[in-house]
């Protein structure tokens, strides 16, 4: 039996009549491009996450770009962001006009370590971004707290975590914004690209609705120079009917992972660990291995598909060059980076798929290891 890493299909024929009636309203009415459909998703998912606004974007990179500059941040700017995210965290930061300024990450939850953030900040410094990765929450009451002492601004990118909680609280509202992707793959993913900026101040979401759409708030009248970030209708109205699923689609991840923890219990892998501040939505399960590259190829092998997220840290992306990190500035970045394996996960993965992917592991992990030594 071989398992896919997603299966996006899979979710698709759960809810085939409802995504295909709201496809075809799109396509009936042509609103291509925000519309109703979009402002009807907005209010849903601002509800949803508990925040007063949402403006739904064109993809989730977009949203940290807007969000940082209707926070005023820009040029001149340092953000701290973690060395262990997608790259797309650091990006946004950096076509905002501003520079990253990577802080590790924490051994255990692989979120940033907030008692490493207050060395990286300067004079400079404007913003921390946490990112809630892998499904859980960034330890958010430490980071509040040294942004409050030092005047800055806290923006989450949430783009791993639609429905994960922080002390209760759904993330991604409970700082000055937070940033979603709907990418396909996510846990609340649309039918293309998409994402979203979700804020509680009036001002902040007034601003990401003029950067979205050419800096205008009246057609053919530019206030600002802004962008083209806009939602498309379909992807409104896919998320819209999408939504009311996704607690229940977080609580089969849930269980999932549960079913993991169990049966990788005797693996010798490190398995994911859910903080006591968080309610994680594995939007990954990641494992770390010391073999990894070998354990992934052995799966392959056996018709396991897996991930690594991610291989190279930020700071050692040649993007970054310029900013003159070398191996071994964040030590516990790197050695995730060399180790994480993230093993199949998504709602509709079936008990029988469960079970192969851990006995594929087992088998592997068990089989003598090729001597290092030649003798
Ligand atoms: C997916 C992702 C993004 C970017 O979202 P896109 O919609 O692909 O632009 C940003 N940050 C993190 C942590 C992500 O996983």
């Amino acid at each position: 039996m071989n398992v896919p890493f997603v299966d996006l299909q899979a979710q698709y024929r759960t809810i085939k009549g409802e995504i295909d009636a709201a496809i075809a309203r799109v396509i009936e009415s042509s609103s291509f491009v925000l519309g109703r459909e979009v402002e009807a998703f907005e209010a849903a998912f601002a509800g949803y996450v508990g925040a007063r606004f949402c403006v739904g974007v064109s993809n989730g990179t977009a949203a940290i770009q807007i969000a940082l500059q209707a926070c005023g941040v820009g040029a001149g700017d340092e953000v701290i962001v973690p060395a262990n995210t997608f790259f797309a965290s650091a990006e946004a930061v950096s076509t905002a006009g501003a520079t990253p300024r990577f802080v590790d990450a924490d051994p255990a939850s692989y979120n940033i370590d907030p008692a490493r953030i207050e060395a990286a900040i300067t004079e400079r410094t404007r913003a921390i971004l946490p990112v809630h990765l892998y499904g859980q929450s960034a330890d958010l009451d430490p980071i509040f707290e040294i942004a409050a002492r030092h005047n800055l601004i806290v923006i989450e990118d949430a783009a791993q975590a639609h429905g994960a909680r922080y002390k209760g609280r759904r993330v991604g509202a409970l700082a000055r914004a937070g940033c979603f992707s709907f990418y396909p793959g996510k846990n609340l993913g649309a039918y293309g690209e998409g994402g979203a900026v979700v804020t509680d101040d009036r001002e902040i979401a007034r601003l990401a609705r003029m950067l979205r759409d050419h800096g205008s708030e009246r057609k053919y009248h530019h206030d600002i120079v802004g962008y083209n970030f806009r939602m498309e209708g379909i992807q409104g109205a896919v998320l819209a009917a999408k939504l009311p699923h996704l607690d229940n689609w977080n609580e089969l991840r849930r269980r999932h992972a549960a079913r993991y923890d169990e049966l990788l219990a005797n693996s010798g892998l490190t398995l994911p660990r859910e903080e006591a501040y968080a309610r994680h939505v594995y939007h990954l399960y990641v494992v770390l291995s010391d073999a990894r590259d070998e354990l992934q190829k052995s799966l392959a092998g056996a018709g396991v598909q897996t991930g690594i997220h991610y291989p190279v840290p930020v700071h050692l992306q040649p993007a970054y060059a310029s900013l003159g990190h070398l191996p071994g500035d964040f030590p516990e970045s790197e050695r995730q980076a060399a180790r994480v394996l993230s093993l199949p996960m998504f709602p509709e993965l079936t008990g029988g798929q469960l079970a192969r992917v851990a006995e594929a592991v087992n088998e592997v992990v068990a089989r003598p290891q090729p001597s290092a030594t030649r003798a």
